[in-house]
């Protein structure tokens, strides 16, 4: 992440107090100013936003939606598909019948090529790796973990490192099913090391840790590779414990640039902790969200343990979907080059939420927000005390924003300052005037804020 990511660093003065002519600017820290200059401000903000009210607007930054442009990019793939013959796998399976619990074999291949993983240790699922992620830990909690351990949900309390913020649907899984969450800091890095050491190497009732390794929901941040390598050689105090790694960003670079993540398979490899591992991912955001097609990745040892449940779940999942991927694409290559033309349409949306921020905030000392280099979000974070204010605002003037507090488990932020803005699905100008709107309530609510605390 980039930026400063303690607000009580936002209270430094960082720009001139007062311009030339002795009367009130932007460009300071509102936290240094009187009451009547707060007043003014505040009254300003409310004027604007007011005027935005009169537009009757409906608009929409909560989830990670690709646009309809993006949807476009692959509508080719829904013709790739028209005769029995483009149904043949290499294997010689038809598609269209029953047959092959873990996904044809070039489908493996493309995702062992794309993502940098020995095609035994994949097995193609659904539509859905948040799917596949629920059911993995549902079979833990049922049939424990390979290696014959009793299951987790017969072991009482169990717990989960929840690094926060973090991917609110995660934590949903852990709350359905009773798993008691431990929010652990996110650092620029990864989240933090040293706690989350002193919860997984200490208390054997900690099984899990949620990771979003790669353009991390919702800061964007990619775990360095001293983060990656002490995740794979932990020592976890529970001889069951696994790391869920969810790579749903893998190849979501918003710039013409390789983003590098460490493989965590061969980190945990080398430190004997190749068990450790369960991998996600999925095509959601690179074709049709909901049509797409997920992948899991987990040792031999693991899926030894996990196919025959599986088997016991589903006969096999979309074979034909499958194809259409391998034939839309050809390979990991033809992903890539998918992806920049992905990266062409989202840039400008990421660009047109940032600016907006820098000049409707910048240098207030009032909120701070990350700089992505991949992924689906922004994360913003406002003075404490104000997300939720900002959420409610926002929402009565018709811009929908993921509700305060979502991003860190329960529902509770401890500061009560994260927003996750999400500009993939809206046009650029509806955007803009998006942006705008919660600016101005960012604006309204600090400036009330610093004047009760005045
Ligand atoms: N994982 C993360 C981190 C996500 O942000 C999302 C969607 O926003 C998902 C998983 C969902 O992926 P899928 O559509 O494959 O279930």
């Amino acid at each position: 992440m980039n930026g400063e990511k303690n607000c009580k660093t936002l209270s430094a003065p960082v720009f001139p107090l007062i311009d030339v002519k002795g009367t009130v600017t932007d460009f300071m820290v509102w936290s240094e100013l009187s009451r009547e200059a707060l007043g003014a401000l505040r009254d300003d903000a409310a004027a604007q936003l007011d005027a935005l009210r009169a537009e009757n607007l409906h608009l929409d930054l909560t989830r990670g939606k690709p646009g309809l442009a993006q949807l476009d990019l692959s509508s080719g793939m829904l013709g790739v598909i028209t005769s029995a013959e483009d149904c043949i796998s290499e294997s010689s399976l038809d598609c269209r019948n029953y047959g092959v619990l873990d996904g044809i074999p070039e489908a493996k291949r493309l995702f062992s090529d794309l993502l940098g993983i020995p095609e035994e240790r994949i097995f193609i699922g659904g539509n859905s790796s948040l799917n596949l992620m629920f059911d993995t830990v549902v079979r833990c909690m049922l049939f424990g973990v390979a290696g014959g351990h009793e299951p987790w949900g017969r072991q009482g309390r169990i717990k989960f490192i929840c690094p926060s913020p973090g991917y609110d649907r995660h934590f949903a899984i852990c709350r359905a099913l009773g798993i008691e969450m431990i929010p652990v800091e996110m650092t620029k890095e990864g989240p933090d090391m040293k706690a989350v050491r002193a919860h997984v190497c200490t208390d054997p009732s900690v099984k899990g840790i949620w990771c979003v390794p790669k353009f991390s929901n919702p800061e964007g941040v990619t775990y360095s590779d001293r983060v990656v390598e002490e995740l794979a050689s932990l020592k976890p105090a529970a001889p069951d414990f696994r790391i869920f790694w969810d790579n749903a960003y893998a190849v979501h670079e918003l710039y013409d640039e390789h983003v590098h993540l460490a493989d965590i398979f061969a980190a945990a490899e080398d430190n004997g902790n190749i068990d450790n591992v369960f991998y996600f991912a999925s095509t959601s955001k690179i074709t049709f969200p909901g049509s797409g097609v997920a992948i899991m990745a987990a040792s031999e040892t693991n899926l030894r343990h996990i196919k025959p449940i599986l088997a016991t779940q589903t006969i096999g999942f979309d074979k034909i979907n499958q194809m259409r991927h391998v034939k839309y694409f050809g390979s990991a290559d033809g992903i890539r080059a998918h992806m920049r033309r992905h990266a062409d349409i989202l840039r400008p949306k990421f660009e047109t939420v940032l600016s907006v921020f820098e000049r409707e905030l910048g240098g207030c000392g009032i909120a701070e927000w990350t700089h992505p280099r991949g992924g689906y979000f922004i994360s913003l974070n406002t003075m404490d005390d104000c997300a939720r204010r900002v959420y409610k605002m926002a929402k009565s003037l018709g811009v929908a924003l993921t509700e305060a507090g979502a991003t860190f488990p329960y529902g509770c932020d401890p500061r009560d300052r994260n927003l996750r803005i999400a500009p993939s699905y809206p046009e650029l100008s509806e955007l803009e005037t998006a942006t705008h709107v919660v600016c101005q309530c960012i604006r309204l609510v600090s400036a009330e804020a610093l004047m009760e605390r005045a």
